[in-house]
C-alpha cells in the first residue's frame, strides 16, 4: 500500500484550504459590497495552489516556469489597466481561450507518463474540450471587438457539417484510447475541435455573445477540470470544476434575463436576418435641458434606468451628483436596474458602485416594474433595447419575450442618448414616438451635466 509522506500530507491539506478559499471568495462574489474581498481570497487560494503545485509535482527545471512567470505578469497586468470597462467580455473571452489552450497542452504533455484508460480518456477530454474553447473563444473575442463582422454566419448544410466533425471528433478520439502510441489520432482529434471550437461559434449574433462567453468560460473550467484528473492534481479538479458549474448557472441566468432557451442562443442564428418588420406610430418629441429641468424640478418620484450608453458617457459620477441635487428638492429616486443592461452581468451595479451610489437605491427589474405608474419622471441615460416596449407588445419583434423594465408606464420619460442610433439588438423602439417621451439628444454626460448647472 502506497505510504504518504508527511509533507504529502501537509501539500494535500493546503489544497484544501485553497479550494476552501475559492468557495468562500465565490460566495463573497454574490454581493456587491463583498465582491472586493471575495476576489482578494480566491487570489490568495490561487497563489497558495500554485505555490503548493510547485512544491508538490517534483518540478526539474524552474527556469522557464519563471520565465513564464514574468512575462505572463507583464502582459496580464498591462492588459487588464489598459482595458476599458465596456471592453472586458471581449478580454474575458481571451482570458478563456488562453485557459482551454492551457488545458490542451497539459493533456498533451500528461500524455507521457500516460497510464490506462481513464487516463487517456481525460486527456482527449482537456484536448478536445480546451481546443474548441480556445477557438471558439478567439471567435468571440473577434466578434464582440468587431474585428469580425458581429453578425451570425449560417450557410446551408451547416447542421450536416457540424455532425460530420463530431462524428469525425468521436471515432478519432476511441481511436486515440485504442492506440495512443498511434500520434495520428491525437492531431486528428486536436485539429477536429479547434475547427469545432469555430463552427459553434459563427452561427452566433453579436448580440448573445456574451452568453457564449459565459458558455465558454463554463468549458474552459471543464477542460481543466479534466486536465486535472489527466495529471491527478485535485486543486485543478476542484478549481475547474467551480468555474464549470458557476458559468453554467450564470449562462442560465443571462439566458432567462433575455427569455431565451440556451438551444435558441445557440443555434437559432439571432442577428443573421432581422425579423423586425413593425411599424413605429408617433413622432420624437425633443427636449432641452432647461425644459427638463422644470420637470424634474417639479418631480416627486423620479427613476433612472441606466444602459450600456451611461458606460460609455462614463456618466455614473454626475449620474450620483444629479442623484443628490433631486434628493435634495425632496424627491425620491430609485435606480431601475435590467439583468442584462450594459454589456456583461453587473455592468451597472459596478458602475454606479463605483460612484458610490447606495445599494439599497439600486432596484432591480421585478421591484421597479410594478412601481413605474407612481414615477413622475424617468430618466433613460443610454438604455435602449431593455426599455423597449416592444418586447412586450409586438409579437413579430425579435426581441419579443424579453422582460424590460416599463418605463412607458412613467408619467414622463426623458430618454438621453446622441442620435436615434438602435440598440445592441439592432432593432427601432416605440418607446422613443410615445406621447409622454421626450428625447434629451446628446451625450449622456454632457446632457445630465446640463441638468445638474440648471439645478444649482
Ligand atoms: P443598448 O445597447 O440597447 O443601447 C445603448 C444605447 O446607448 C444606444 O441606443 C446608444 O444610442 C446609447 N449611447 C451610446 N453611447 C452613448 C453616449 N455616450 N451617451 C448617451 N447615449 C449613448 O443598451 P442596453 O443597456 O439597453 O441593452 C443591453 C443590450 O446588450 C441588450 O440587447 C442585451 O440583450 C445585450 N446583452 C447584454 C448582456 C449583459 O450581460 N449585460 C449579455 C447579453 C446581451 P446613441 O448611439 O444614439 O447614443
Amino acid at each position: 500500500m502506497e505510504t504518504i509522506s508527511s509533507l504529502g500530507l501537509l501539500l494535500q491539506f493546503a489544497y484544501v484550504v485553497a479550494g476552501g478559499l475559492f468557495i468562500y471568495g465565490l460566495k463573497l462574489l454574490g454581493s456587491a459590497d463583498t465582491a472586493r474581498r471575495g476576489n482578494m481570497l480566491s487570489a490568495v487560494g490561487m497563489l497558495l495552489a500554485i505555490v503548493v503545485a510547485l512544491l508538490d509535482q517534483g518540478i526539474v527545471e524552474y527556469q522557464w516556469i519563471l520565465i513564464g512567470f514574468v512575462v505572463g505578469a507583464i502582459i496580464g497586468g498591462a492588459v487588464a489597466r489598459m482595458v476599458e470597462m465596456t471592453s472586458m467580455p471581449e478580454m474575458v473571452a481571451l482570458f478563456n481561450g488562453f485557459g482551454g489552450m492551457a488545458s490542451l497542452l497539459v493533456g498533451w504533455a500528461a500524455l507521457s507518463t500516460a497510464g490506462g484508460t481513464f487516463t487517456l480518456v481525460t486527456i482527449v477530454l482537456s484536448i478536445l474540450i480546451g481546443g474548441l474553447t480556445f477557438t471558439g473563444s478567439l471567435i468571440a473575442y473577434g466578434k464582440l471587438s468587431e474585428k469580425l463582422g458581429s453578425g451570425a454566419v449560417m450557410f446551408k448544410g451547416q447542421q450536416v457539417v457540424n455532425s460530420l466533425i463530431v462524428l469525425g471528433i468521436v471515432a478519432s478520439s476511441v481511436m486515440f484510447c485504442i492506440e495512443p502510441g498511434n500520434s495520428q489520432w491525437l492531431y486528428l482529434v486536436i485539429g477536429l475541435s479547434l475547427l469545432f471550437g469555430v463552427m459553434v461559434v459563427i452561427p452566433i449574433g453579436g448580440a448573445d455573445m456574451p452568453v457564449v462567453i459565459s458558455l465558454l468560460n463554463s468549458y474552459s473550467g471543464l477542460a481543466a477540470c479534466a486536465a486535472g484528473f489527466a495529471i491527478n492534481n485535485n486543486i485543478l479538479i476542484v478549481a475547474g470544476s467551480l468555474v464549470g458549474a458557476s458559468g453554467i448557472i450564470l449562462t442560465q441566468i443571462m439566458c432567462k434575463a433575455m427569455n431565451r432557451s440556451l438551444s435558441n442562443v445557440l443555434f437559432s442564428g439571432f442577428g443573421s436576418v432581422s425579423t423586425d418588420t413593425s411599424e413605429v406610430e408617433g413622432e420624437i418629441k425633443p427636449i432641452s435641458a432647461e425644459d427638463a429641468y422644470y420637470v424634474l424640478e417639479a418631480a416627486s418620484n423620479v427613476a433612472i434606468i441606466p444602459g450600456y450608453g451611461m458606460a460609455v458617457a462614463q456618466a455614473q459620477h454626475v449620474v450620483k451628483e444629479l442623484c443628490e441635487l433631486l434628493e435634495k428638492n425632496g424627491a425620491e429616486v430609485n435606480f431601475g436596474i435590467h439583468p442584462v443592461a450594459g454589456r456583461m452581468p453587473g455592468h451597472m451595479n459596478v458602475l454606479l458602485a463605483e460612484a458610490d451610489v447606495p445599494y439599497d437605491q439600486l432596484l432591480e427589474m421585478d421591484e421597479i416594474n410594478p412601481r413605474m405608474e407612481n414615477v413622475d419622471v424617468a430618466i433613460v441615460i443610454g438604455a435602449n433595447d431593455v426599455v423597449n416596449p416592444a418586447a412586450r407588445d409586438v409579437e413579430s419583434s425579435p426581441i419579443y419575450g424579453m422582460p424590460v423594465i416599463n418605463v412607458d408606464h412613467a408619467r414622463t420619460v426623458f430618454v438621453l442618448k446622441r442620435s436615434m442610433a438602435s440598440g445592441f439588438a439592432g432593432i427601432e423602439n416605440p418607446l422613443f414616438y410615445k406621447d409622454n417621451t421626450r428625447m434629451l439628444f446628446g451625450d449622456a454626460k454632457e446632457s445630465i451635466g446640463s441638468l445638474v448647472r440648471e439645478f444649482t
